[in-house]
């Protein structure tokens, strides 16, 4: 089985054994169903079946498919910017508690990567001004980070390669192999009594009493609790999609045994962002470029942004890996944790990390274990109490006149094109046959043709020419060039034209 997010294999997924699979169990009594084993599910899932639970991890595709194994993987406090922004939606109370628990699942984190000899570095982490118009953010950010409870300071100049007008930065922050950390995990649900199985997409969670867990193959499931820790939820109630913002991003690794890495964890304040840390072996790991999910005219110059950029800061550097991934923003910066609405109170969600999961996905883990088992912490209460005021209801408000916006753009460019026979190699083209939008695309000499419309909420969808696939920009769902779901709200796949029947007279007329 193959990492389906990305037709780049990770540095953190080039290993030469992949995560072994187990046949599901059939018939077995279930306390726990976690969809997803990235670092929400495999925590959540860990700290459930330490606790005596009985607990089966389901992934449609294998361990770290998605984000959690397409990350830079900085476990930091200091977060970019975000505490400046998130302040301009939420109470200095929300946001100290959010530090709260992102510094109690970095220090569970770490504590698991002693006790299991799983390596980390340990590192200063760093935003930085990248232009003098962003050093006003950066002081910003100085004050809100400071606000929120966190020990940081400022330095009118770092000791980088590439350009820089000061820092604020956060001593003893940590980064890892997440490949290493969710490979551990998965040992330790199994030594447990838990299970892990790839390759198992879940379409749907119904109640019968329990919760009733669809899998695409047309079997089921069922279990007292459900958690859904897939990236953005698979499950429409609670309307999260319209309160998420996907953003897609890039990373390429470089072998750099004798180019100057800087010993620090870097972010830019603005955009274009940059991310830089090193890797153990000489690596050098740089990251950023990103954008609204479906929403940019080439996915591929953004990776090539970010290797121009890199060959003239760190001449010398050999690219080894590139890769991308997607993570979602909520309205007000803070995740969304705990009961989704319509679910009695049994079905979980962990979603809108921003692009900072790997302490806060530790957060989740231990903040829906803790509620299944009765015993919230005081940080996740506050945080699941907030309210949006008119700045969040502002913002969910501008969230959702951006998707109308692409909605309309994808919609019109599709009707100006008739649909293409063949299009060239490693091209994807929408156009129209009749009023059906059609996506015709070449991937690795095969050519495809799919009905170009998300089976989400009917988005037309665009050609992602750096991942060859098609991405909806409304909610981010994304599918193979043969229709295949790759992620997303979305668990349907993409009706093929070219196999089906052609479109019925209805669609024709
Ligand atoms: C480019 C990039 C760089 C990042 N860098 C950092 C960083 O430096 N530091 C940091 O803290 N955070 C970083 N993040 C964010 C962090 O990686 C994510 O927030 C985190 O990995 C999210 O973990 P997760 O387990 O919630 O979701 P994911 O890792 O996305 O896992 C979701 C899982 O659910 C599965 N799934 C989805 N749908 C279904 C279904 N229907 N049925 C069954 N399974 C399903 C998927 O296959 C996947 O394995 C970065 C994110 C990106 C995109």
């Amino acid at each position: 089985m193959k990492p389906s997010s990305s037709r780049g294999t990770s540095l953190w997924q080039d290993r030469p054994e992949p995560i072994a699979d187990e046949p599901l169990p059939q018939g077995a009594v279930v306390d726990d169903i976690v969809v997803g084993a990235g670092i929400t599910g495999l925590t959540t899932a860990l700290l459930l079946a330490r606790a005596g639970r009985r607990v089966v991890v389901l992934d449609a595709g294998v361990v770290g498919s998605l984000a959690s194994g397409h990350t830079t993987a900085k476990v930091s406090l200091l977060q970019g910017t975000k505490y400046s922004r998130m302040l301009r939606y939420q109470s200095k109370q929300v946001a100290r508690a959010y530090v709260e628990g992102n510094l109690e699942g970095q220090q569970w984190m770490l504590r698991f990567c002693d006790d299991h000899g799983v390596p980390y570095q340990v590192r200063d982490a760093v935003t930085y001004a990248s232009s003098p118009e962003q050093r006003s953010t950066l002081d910003d950010e100085l004050q809100a980070s400071r606000t929120v409870g966190l020990d940081t300071y400022a330095v009118r100049e770092l000791d980088v390669p590439f350009p820089q007008f000061g820092g604020v930065v956060l001593p003893d922050q940590a980064q890892i192999d997440p490949m290493d950390l969710l490979s551990a995990l998965v040992d330790q649900i199994r030594a447990h009594g838990g299970s892990v199985h790839q390759g198992h997409r879940v379409v749907g969670v119904t109640h019968r009493g329990r919760r009733v867990v669809r899998l695409e193959d047309g079997t089921s499931l069922d279990a007292d609790h459900v958690v859904l820790a897939t990236g953005t939820p698979i499950l429409d109630r609670g309307l999260y999609f319209a309160k998420l913002e996907p953003m897609r991003s890039y990373a390429l690794a470089f072998d750099a045994p004798d180019v100057v890495v800087p010993h620090g964890m870097y972010l830019s304040a603005g955009s274009p962002s940059r991310s830089v840390r090193d890797a153990p072996g000489g690596k050098l790991v740089i990251g950023g470029s990103g954008h609204s999910v479906g929403r940019t005219s080439s996915e591929r110059a953004h990776v090539d942004e970010l290797r121009a950029w890199t060959a003239v800061h760190f001449p010398g550097a050999t690219e080894t890996h590139t890769w991308s991934a997607q993570d979602y923003r909520s309205h007000d910066s803070v995740p969304y944790i705990g009961p989704m609405p319509r679910g009695g109170g049994r079905i979980y969600v962990a979603t809108g990390f921003d692009k900072w999961g790997m302490a806060a996905g530790v957060m989740a883990g231990r903040s829906i274990s803790a509620e299944i088992l009765d015993q919230a912490p005081s940080w996740q209460k506050t945080m699941s109490r907030r309210v949006t005021g008119p700045s969040g209801a502002f913002h969910v408000a501008s969230i959702n006149a951006k998707v109308g916006a692409a909605a309309a753009v994808s919609a019109v460019s599709a009707e100006l094109k008739p649909a293409p026979a063949e299009p060239a190699e490693g091209e994807g083209i929408v156009g129209r046959r009749g009023v059906v939008p059609v996506g015709v695309s070449t991937v690795d000499g095969t050519t495809c043709a799919v009905r170009a419309i998300c089976t989400h909420l009917g988005g037309v969808l665009e050609w992602n020419d750096n991942e060859r696939t098609w991405d909806c920009p409304l909610h981010a769902s994304r599918f193979a060039p043969d229709g295949t779901v790759i992620e997303g709200p979305a668990v349907r796949p993409l009706t093929r034209l070219d196999e089906s029947p052609a479109p019925t007279a209805q669609e024709q007329s």
